[in-house]
């Protein structure tokens, strides 16, 4: 044990359905991966290779905990994603191979901060403020593939105060979990711990303060935060 200076911070873990907990190392995030929300956000989607970004692992909010507004924002969005939990890493993980690196699933939202985006697209500046931001990462339970298996299709679908706000197919997703996976370890040598959200479908929209997002994805589970 190092002589910390200060007090080690805690690790971030992502309670697991039925009991026990997954440890997170790091949050990366596809950004564009189903083709009608590259349109909606005015990208052709048929040309563009997967791209990344990340959150901090302190970003996620567990266990339904509402959801603070964010400082210096007034168009606060809802993209609603299956995130995927890496148990082994490695660099130039074979397609074939990939989902052997994968524990589980979970339901998430990768809250974004669109004013601040916007912004630094505009000026070409990192998205970090408008993506990686307290509490931007609502995630449900964590459940392992041993019990659901590797969901390649099924229901995404996230409702705003008991209203169909978002609704897709995992299906539709341009790279699926294998491709990205393979993709995203040609950059950076995964690690276990390491999360993935997979992308947002269409439909994207603000949320304000006092609505109730309550996100599903078919054969994984549920996601669900206040905002407050
Ligand atoms: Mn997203």
């Amino acid at each position: 044990m190092p002589d910390f200076v200060i007090p080690a911070p805690p690790v971030v873990a992502v309670p697991v359905a039925g009991g026990g907990a997954f440890p997170v190392r790091r949050v990366f995030c596809v950004g564009r991966n189903y083709a009608e929300h590259a349109r909606e956000m005015g990208s052709d989607p048929d040309r563009e290779p997967p791209f990344f970004f990340m959150k901090p692992a302190d970003a996620l909010l567990l266990n339904d905990a509402d959801m603070p507004y964010p400082p210096q924002c007034k168009d606060l969005h809802h993209e609603m994603e299956l995130v995927v939990a890496l148990s082994e890493g490695g660099t130039d993980i074979r397609e074939a191979d990939a989902l052997r690196h994968v524990w589980g699933y979970a339901a998430g939202l990768d809250m974004t901060r669109r004013d601040l985006q916007n912004a630094a697209k505009k000026e070409g500046k990192p998205w970090d403020m408008g993506k990686g931001f307290d509490h931007s990462a609502p995630i449900g339970l964590m459940v392992p593939a041993s019990k659901i298996g590797h969901p390649a299709k099924g229901l995404i679908e996230l409702k705003v105060n008991g209203k169909v706000r978002q609704t897709s197919d995992l299906s539709k997703m341009i790279w699926n979990i294998p491709e990205t996976i393979a993709y995203l370890s040609r950059l950076v040598r995964l690690a276990p711990g390491d999360l993935i959200y997979t992308g947002t479908p269409e439909n994207v929209a603000a949320v304000q303060r006092g609505d109730l997002l309550e996100g599903m994805v078919e054969g994984v589970g549920t996601v669900r935060t206040r905002i407050v």
